[in-house]
This record gives structure tokens, sequence and C-alpha cells, in this order.
């Protein structure tokens, strides 16, 4: 960056000095007299004041007719504010223009979630994605530091690889000089590998799945990191992994208080993350599903919800009225995008209020034998105010790998870790089966190629030990920790099944 520009956030150490800063203009607003133009750096926002007779006519009149996001630097001196955004104000004797621009197509105004994905490219400019932004680099910081600070060693795995490590029907096939391969699902076969060789490992990148379900929880393409580690059983990977995670969300609130407050984050509960988690075993959380306690707690919601779409028709129905009536045209603007976040929200009830007896039903019914639904991880999550562990899965419902419990052989020794207030799986993880016949049964009975899992299998030939390891995946968990509904928000350029926008 230019030295003479002093950067926003770095503002705090030039009180009443002179600096220059320079950006692009977020928002503005003023009279004839005065305007107050908001500029954004990349490290923050900042209102300058211009002020009539403080700098040339002509210059003043510029910037009073200047296009949102036109580029520009503005001189003149800082003095702390606590109304200004950012805490600083800059009172501006001088300007420069680098780039004037006009008509910018995302206004302060709401839009839909389409338009804003198709300009995606433009919307990273937005705040809200800046907030996000800044959060996952945060959070993709802490789990490197975490790892590399407690004896792990980085191996990044492959992207073409022949062998699925989970469900066949979501590989992405690709034409590999005229072979089939696939993209990798998951690091962890070869990271168990290097685990023989390095005992604590971990890889991180990205990920392929050919998600073919339209949910708020699954992109085509996302980040996942995986530990793996040598010598370990159920316990102690479900200590790492609640180590692990309130290791980044203790980093995110240290550094970040400011945009998690922007974006409306749940701080107090997020304060709460820490060791241990809640403990659940999958047989338990049926018995949770189907009790009284379950059928209680969704009509309790169902009442809420209720409550809130009342309240949110009255809200729409006074700003109605309020367009109808003759009002000021700021406040008028006002209330329409008001209105649009609004009417998104009784959408939003509504869906909830028809889901409600479903996923009621869906609970009441729940069979042991079936792998957990979204509807039903959500509300055992929303029965917690903690992230809550599900162990011992039935067998059936799980990937070819997983270790069989040797006390009880209907289950295996993995984990889900569930965010709490209803937002879901964010890791998924076991004990590896280390044992080689057991390992190639489970193989065969999967239906899958043994030819291809030939070096895999070498692994319980030569010297197996217990072992094991879990993925967390990246945008789970910024969109849990930033009150996020929907994950495509919390990757710059998200893929999903049915649009990939740029
Ligand atoms: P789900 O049941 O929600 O599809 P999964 O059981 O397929 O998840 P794992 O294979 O255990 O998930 O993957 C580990 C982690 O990777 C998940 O807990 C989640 O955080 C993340 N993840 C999995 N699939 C996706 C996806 N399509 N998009 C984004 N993140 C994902
Ligand atoms: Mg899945």
């Amino acid at each position: 960056m230019n030295n003479n520009y002093t950067t926003i956030d770095s503002l705090s150490q030039h009180t009443n000095r002179e600096v220059s800063i320079a950006g692009w203009l977020y928002n503005k607003r003023g009279s004839g007299k005065i305007q107050f133009i908001i500029i954004r750096d990349g490290t923050g926002l900042c209102q300058c004041i211009i002020e009539k007779g403080k700098v040339s006519d002509e210059l003043f009149e510029q910037l009073k007719h200047l296009g949102q996001e036109s580029s520009l630097s503005v001189t003149g001196t800082i003095r702390a504010d606590e109304r200004s955004v950012g805490g600083y104000e800059l009172a501006a004797t001088d300007a420069q223009v680098i780039c004037p621009a006009e008509g910018y197509p995302i206004t302060p105004k709401s839009h839909g979630i389409d338009f804003l994905l198709k300009n995606r490219h433009l919307h990273l400019r937005s705040h809200l994605q800046w907030c996000i932004g800044k959060i996952r680099h945060t959070v993709i910081d802490a789990v490197r530091r975490f790892f590399n600070d407690n004896g792990f060693t980085l191996i990044d795995t492959p992207i073409f690889t022949a062998i699925a490590g989970e469900e066949q029907q979501s590989l992405f096939e690709v034409d590999y000089f005229g072979s089939p391969l696939h993209l990798t699902q998951t690091g962890q076969l070869h990271l168990e590998s290097a685990a023989m060789s390095f005992g604590r490992v971990y890889c991180f990148g990205p990920t392929f799945r050919a998600e073919k379900s339209k949910t708020r929880r699954h992109l085509t393409e996302f980040w996942m990191v995986e530990p793996e580690v040598a010598f370990i059983e159920l316990d102690g990977l479900l200590e790492l992994a609640e180590n692990f995670v309130s290791s980044i969300v203790a980093r995110v609130l240290k550094d970040n208080k400011s945009q998690l407050e922007t974006l409306g984050a749940d701080i107090a509960s997020l304060e709460k993350i820490t060791p241990p988690f809640y403990r659940l075993t999958y047989t338990q959380c049926v018995e949770i599903l189907t009790s009284e306690r379950a059928r209680g707690f969704l009509a309790g919601q169902l009442q809420e919800m209720q409550e809130q779409k009342q309240q949110t028709e009255a809200k729409i129905a006074e700003l109605e009225k309020q367009q109808a009536g003759q009002i000021k045209q700021w406040q008028r603007d006002k209330n329409a995008a008001e209105l649009i976040e609004l009417r998104s929200e009784l959408a939003e009830i509504n869906t909830k209020i028809e889901n409600n007896p479903k996923h009621a039903q869906l609970a009441a019914e729940f069979t042991w034998g079936k792998d957990l639904g979204g509807s039903d991880e959500t509300i055992i999550s929303q029965m917690h105010d903690k992230p809550v562990f599900v162990t011992h899965y039935p067998k059936q419902a799980k990937a070819f790998y997983m270790k069989t419990d040797r006390e009880n052989e209907k289950v295996v020794l993995n984990f889900d870790l569930l965010a709490p207030a209803g937002f879901g799986e964010i890791i998924g993880g076991s004990v590896r089966e280390d044992d080689y016949e057991r390992l190639v049964a489970r193989i065969n009975e999967q239906g899958l190629n043994a030819e291809n899992y030939e070096w895999y299998l070498d692994l319980r030939k030569y010297g197996s030990v217990p072992h094991g390891g879990f993925g967390l995946g990246i945008e789970r968990t910024v969109a849990w920790i930033t009150n996020q509904k929907h994950i495509r928000q919390c990757i710059p350029f998200p893929r999903m099944m049915d649009k990939v926008y740029i």
C-alpha cells in the first residue's frame, strides 16, 4: 500500500493530526453546506466531513455529486467521535477523485439474494460481506494456529483421486487423460497413511461433493480441515474437537467483536463455547426425538412462531399505512427497505410454521437405524445451548472405514458435532477400523471395489494402530458463528448445484 495513505483501522493513532486516506465512496448524505461521505478502504469505514468554505467550491460540488463506489483520496484532520462509524471522523481539507463511478448497481437499499449473487464480484464490497470475509479469515488462521501449535504436521492430500471416501453418488468425475478420476470428497484416506508416518497430521483444502439436494448447508465446493491422529480413541477425539472449536470461537471473539456485532451474531452464546460440550449417543438422541419432551418443545416453538408472525404482520401493516400517506422521501425509502426485510422474514416464519408439524412427525416416528436427518439434527441442537456430540451411530448408516464398537457390534465409534441453536452439523469424525479382516469385509459389504483400496488396506498390514480423525467444514463454522442462515454467504464465490453465478 502507498505509504502516504493512512489506513482507517489505524486512525486511533492519528487523532488531531492531518492524514490522507484512500478508498471508495460507500455512502453519503448532506446539504448544500456540508456533506458527510463515508469512505471504505478495506480496513474499515470512516466518515469524512466536507464543509463548504473549507474546501474549494469546485471540489465541494464534485464531491456532492460523486457516485457510490467512486474511488478517491481525502486529506484532513482526524477527530474522535463516538457517534461516528468506527469512532473517528475526518474533517476534510482536500480530496482527489481517482475514478468516478456512476450507476453502481447495488444501492444501500435491500436487494433480492439472486440479484446479489449475480453481482457477487461487486457485492463483496458490501459491509456485511466484508465482515463475514474478515471472520472467515480469522477462523482459517485460528484453525492453522491450533494444529501448528499442538504438534500436528500439515499434509497436502491430492485433489484428483481414484477412491471414494464418502457416498459414491456425490463424486464429481473428471476425465483424466482418458480415464475417469474423481475430485476429492475428503483427504482422510491419504491422511491416514501420513498419520502412520508423522503421528499427528492435518490437511486443509477445497473439497468437492456433487450434492443434489438444495439445502442451506450444502455447497458443491467447500473447504474442509481434517486432523488425523495415531494412537487415539473416541474420547480423545471428542476432547480434541471441543478444544479445537472452542479455540476458534475464542479467537473470533477476540479479533472480530465489532464485525460480530454488525452481523447480529449472538455474542453471549458464543462466549459460552468452552469445553466440555454435551455428549449424547445416537440411541439417546432417538429417545429424545421420540419423547414427550421433544413434542412439547416443538409445540412451544410453533406457538412462538405464530406470535412472531402476528407481530411481523402488524409491523408490515403499520409501514404500509405510512407509505400510503404523506411522508418525507427519506422516510419512504427507509420504510421501503424495511418492508423488503420484513416480508422476507415473514416468508421464513411461514415456512417454519409449515415445516414444524412435518418435522415433529419425522421426529416422533424416527426409528433406530436411520441416519439423523437435517431436521432431527436441528431439533437436537435447538434443545441445547452448547454444541452437542452425537456418538455411536448404527453401522449401516455410516461409511465403511468407521471402526465397529467391539462392545456393541451394531454401532460404530463415530461422532457428529452439532452446533447449538438449531444450526446443526459442523464436524463429522470417527475412529477408523484398524483390523484388516474387518475392513475388507466392510469394503465388500458396501459393494466397493477392493482393488482400489489395496494401499489403504496396507496400513492395516504394517503396524496398524488405533487412530482416528474428523473433518470440520469452514463455511458451516463461519455461518454458525456469524449467524448466517445460508452457508453460501460464507465463501466468497459459492458453488451450488443449481447455480454457479460468477
Ligand atoms: P451432511 O450429513 O450434513 O451432508 P456429511 O455427513 O456428509 O454432512 P462429513 O462427510 O462428515 O459430512 O463431512 C465433514 C464436514 O464437512 C461436515 O460436518 C460439514 O461441516 C462439512 N460438509 C460436508 N458436506 C458439505 C457440503 N456439501 N457443503 C459444505 N460443507 C460440507
Ligand atoms: Mg453429506
